[in-house]
């Protein structure tokens, strides 16, 4: 920075390596920018002084209405497939790349949203509300310190502007840090064109950004088989915690293997496949259950859009075969969860049926996150709170002999290991949104305390209940994209 407190330097690799994906733009002035929210540590490991971010002339290109000193911001172009309609021109409509900067990780994208209309606005605003910009803030870093692959939010900026959504809501703007902010819908933004140079471009600089040891003729095959790796990972990380993205579309599937895009998302109370949030998802589509078989059907819309840089349509059993890949992949990442889940380090025959049985009497009746939990109490010795959390627990009587005699072949420690990987405190849904209608009113102090309580989601807190209980059995919930 100007008075030479530590600042790290702007990048502009993605815009140089990949002509053509990106345009050169600036956000909107807004009256008041003020930062409300800062995430110190990340702020610290990407080599900002926090004290500096606090600046008023740091609050200026936290919300993009100029550019942070040596900086070029970027609007980036991709397509995508939507509720299953191909859309080929999406973009950054209301978000800019602000540049990326090396850290000892890699480079991280600083990137906003909310920024203001750029070319790939459509018909939006390119607004942003507080509410929704804070429950991404809370959703990341619930799924960063319970150790979930995800983007995380830097900082959130209102913007002392009253934007119209239902009703006019306190306009704000988020920043936020990915390992890059690569996409399903990127290739496919090229593929659709047939602009194969810059396909090959993305393809070069998205293999030099995530799996730069891929060298040679085969590289991109090899890129799409990692992609599928990553992927199979992350829903199986999903599952195992019960987090259902609502939008899964292609422009929302990053080939970091992040999460990304946190919109109308939830995480799953009482147990059931069907779980279904999203005010938009009529027909299910991105239900609990579903995700693994969407995220598949995703990689292979990569893999389509890839196609010209493997060969063209030769290439096509090999692509197959890849993404097929992915059921085996995914099955293995989520038996190894569930299995930790229920304290198993060893691999034995009946494990699936083990998992699957429990799962099918916790359907409709208990709710996932207690019951993990319990368990891992049960596993100490107690198994009366998981048993309080069947309706008709004569089931679960009959299954738990079946589950000791599998830890018994284990080592001691299992109630210790369960606790490791089976959280407590989720940002539930009842209370998160409440600190968020608390937080429109103009009081943070909610949605600060919520932050604070899942920054350590296995570590039991005082007063921190209500994160830790489900709301009562029948309460309505309903997300919404929050556009
Ligand atoms: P999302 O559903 O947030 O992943 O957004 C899908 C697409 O719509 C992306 O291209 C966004 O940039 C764009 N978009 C969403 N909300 C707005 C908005 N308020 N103004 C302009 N573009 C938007
Ligand atoms: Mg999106």
């Amino acid at each position: 920075m100007k008075d030479g407190s530590a600042a790290p330097a702007f990048e502009a690799v993605f815009a140089g390596a990949v002509e053509g994906a990106s345009l050169p733009w600036a956000g909107a002035e807004v009256p008041r920018p003020e930062v409300v929210l800062l995430n110190e540590a990340l702020a610290e490991a990407l080599g900002f002084d926090p004290e500096a971010l606090r600046r008023p002339e740091a609050a200026a290109w936290l919300c993009g209405a100029e550019p942070p000193p040596g900086a070029h911001p970027v609007a980036m172009a991709y397509a995508g497939h939507q509720f299953g309609q191909f859309n080929p021109q999406l973009g950054d409509g209301r978000a800019l790349l602000l540049g990326e900067i090396a850290t000892e990780a890699g480079l991280r994208d600083l990137h906003l949203k909310g920024s203001g209309p750029t070319p790939f606005s459509r018909r939006g605003d390119g607004k942003a509300v507080l509410g929704p910009v804070l429950r991404e803030y809370v959703l990341g870093e619930a799924m960063a310190a319970l150790g979930v692959p995800t983007t995380r939010a830097l900082a959130v900026t209102t913007t002392g502007e009253d934007v119209m959504r239902e009703g006019r809501k306190p306009g704000a703007v988020l920043a936020r840090v990915a390992a890059s902010h690569i996409r399903v819908g990127s290739f496919q933004f090229f593929a659709a064109r047939r602009q194969h140079d810059i396909l090959k471009a993305l393809a070069d600089h998205a293999i030099a950004r995530h799996d730069p040891d891929l060298t040679g003729e085969d590289r991109y095959e090899r890129f799409l088989a990692r992609v599928v790796e990553r992927q199979a990972e992350l829903i199986a990380a999903w599952m195992a915690l019960g987090f259902i993205h609502g939008v899964m579309n292609t422009d929302n599937m990053a080939v970091s293997g992040e999460t990304i895009d946190y919109g109308p998302c939830a995480f799953m109370e009482a147990y059931d496949p069907a779980a279904v949030f999203s005010s938009i998802d009529h027909a299910g589509r991105y239900a609990y259950g579903n995700q693994p078989g969407i995220a598949q059907w995703n990689l292979a819309r990569l893999a389509e859009a890839l196609l010209p840089l493997m060969g063209g349509d030769e290439s096509i059993p090999a692509a197959t075969e890849i993404v097929s890949g992915f059921a085996g992949l995914y099955e293995a990442a989520w038996l190894r969860r569930f299995r930790a889940k229920l304290g198993l380090e060893r691999a034995e025959e009946g494990d699936m049926d083990l998992v699957t049985g429990l799962l099918a009497m916790a359907r409709g009746q208990a709710d996932f996150t207690s019951l993990f939990r319990a368990l891992g109490v049960a596993a100490g010795g107690d198994p009366a709170p998981a048993h309080a959390l069947f309706a008709d627990p004569g089931a679960f009587d009959a299954w738990l002999p079946a589950w000791e005699a599998r830890l018994a072949q284990e080592a001691p420690g299992a109630a210790e290991r369960m606790a490791a990987v089976n959280p407590i405190y989720l940002p539930r849904n009842l209370p998160l949104d409440a600190a968020l209608t608390a937080a429109e009113a103009g009081d943070l102090a909610p949605i600060r305390r919520v932050l604070g309580i899942v920054a350590a989601p296995f570590t039991r807190q005082e007063g921190a209940e209500d994160l830790a209980a489900p709301a009562p059995a029948g309460t309505p919930f309903v997300t919404y994209c929050g556009t």
